[in-house]
């Protein structure tokens, strides 16, 4: 089965937490508190593995959670990183976040790509000593790892894709001009697994190119089979367009190729402007009527006409030659443009969390919560402006409330992470 779409769900490992310890060694009465830093939690890290065609493997797991960092021990050692996890794609899968649709990464080249970052560690209690507090009895757990929803999509990687109607000689084709082998018979939808072939040029060049299987009228609306099959053209730099100019199944090709070619407008306005080239196929069996109207029709949109006949191979060497000769002046193959989340937006993420803890212990009161780390970094407590921020920032996630709310009174301790001050009302 031939799988392009599959959706999973990915969580990078969480830091460790940081240790509480104190240094003991024999004759010291009681040492300072010497509680390592937790390990950073595993990346979940996405790259391209050229043995996979599909994503079929994606159908049966579909939860990718990253270990967790070790926690931190005493004697200020730290715990260990946990191994990233590594999932392997085939090359030329789209990674989108499933709520938003946002690209995380195009996965088509051999580039590796965190798509979720691990915690950060958690303190240990040797960054929480103060002169107030020798003793500090907490450290700080470790930060959570990021997690996504994902789609993850096929789009493969060909320079040229065949687009036409089933039947029409797409597979007789790429088979006469590559070594691919698709199947061939006359009936439709026979090629239900987009196939790829290298069309060798000369000695140097040759180019990728990808038969799509039949699109049908509708397809583009889900109806029927074909629009799936789209997004493999997406990356294409050239669409060979085959039509049967034949007309041998009834229909006349002039409509075949408008039909198609709304469906390729209705799929996406880039597909419908892609360049294309016209190859008329079964001229064997076409009359020269049939072929000369096709033939002012096409060229009167400007387009590169080719007679040919795939089953006898008339005509389909000069068709490859001008198809490699168009790419030579062609962009690249598409790449889709990530917008992995910043830095900035990944703290912003955890900051969104305001949630916070207040505990009392010998009538200091202790406020936590880890994105309080990153309000504090940017206070400068000798600063009148810096420090009613602070303030602000204390009173509008409803940490004085709560601190009131627990019976604190004026001039009682306030923890906050490394910082303390008196309660002022
Ligand atoms: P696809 O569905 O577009 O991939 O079409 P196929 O390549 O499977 O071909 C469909 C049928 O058309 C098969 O029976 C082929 O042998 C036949 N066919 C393909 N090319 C030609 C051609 O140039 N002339 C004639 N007479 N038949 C052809
Ligand atoms: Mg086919």
């Amino acid at each position: 089965m031939f799988v392009d779409e599959a959706k999973i769900y990915v969580k990078a490992g969480d830091g460790g937490d940081g240790a509480v310890s104190f240094h003991r060694e024999k004759y010291v009465a009681s040492g300072g508190p010497d509680g390592g830093d937790g390990g950073k939690g595993g990346d979940v890290v996405f790259v391209v593995d050229d043995n996979m065609s599909n994503l079929i493997d994606f159908r049966y797991k579909r939860k990718y959670v990253a270990e967790k960092g070790q926690n931190g021990y005493s004697n200020n050692s730290s715990g260990r990183g946990a191994d990233d996890l590594v999932v392997k794609v085939p090359k030329g899968t789209v990674v989108r976040e499933a709520e938003t649709g946002r690209i995380l990464a195009d996965l088509s080249d051999y580039e590796p790509v965190i798509i979720a970052h691990g915690g950060k560690g958690g303190r240990g209690n040797a960054h929480f000593a103060t002169p107030t507090r020798q003793i500090p009895k907490f450290a700080k757990p470790g930060f959570k790892g990021e997690e996504f929803n994902l789609v993850l999509e096929l789009k493969l990687i060909a320079d040229v894709g065949l687009v036409g109607f089933p039947n029409v000689g797409k597979s007789t084709l790429i088979s006469v001009v590559s070594a691919a082998k698709p199947k061939i018979a006359n009936y439709h939808f026979t090629t239900l697994t987009p196939v790829l072939g290298v069309v060798k040029v000369d000695a140097e060049k040759s180019y990728v190119m990808a038969d799509i299987p039949g699109l049908i009228e509708g397809a583009s609306d889900g109806v029927g089979l074909g629009h799936e099959f789209l997004r493999h053209v997406e990356r294409c730099r050239l669409i060979v367009h085959v039509v049967d100019a034949s007309g041998i199944e009834g229909r006349n090709p002039i409509d075949d190729f408008e039909i198609i070619n709304k469906e390729l407008a209705n799929f996406s306005e880039e597909l419908a402007c892609a360049p294309m080239i016209v190859a008329a196929n079964k001229c064997d069996m076409a009359t020269e009527e049939q072929l000369s109207e096709l033939r002012k029709y096409i060229e009167d949109k400007g387009l590169p006409f080719f007679e040919i006949s795939a089953a006898t191979t008339q005509g389909t060497k000069e068709l490859a030659l001008a198809v490699g000769r168009a790419l030579a002046d062609l962009p690249p193959v598409k790449r889709f443009e990530a917008q992995p989340y910043s830095q900035a937006e990944i703290d912003e993420k955890i900051l969104s969390d305001r949630s916070f803890e207040v505990t009392v212990e010998e009538g200091v009161y202790f406020v936590d919560a880890d994105w309080l780390w990153d309000v504090l970094r940017s206070v400068n407590m000798e600063d009148y402006e810096s420090l009613q921020y602070f303030q602000r920032v204390l009173r509008n996630t409803g940490i004085i409330d709560k601190l009131v709310e627990m019976g604190i009174e004026e001039g009682d301790t306030v923890s906050i992470l490394d910082f303390e001050f008196e309660f002022v009302f």
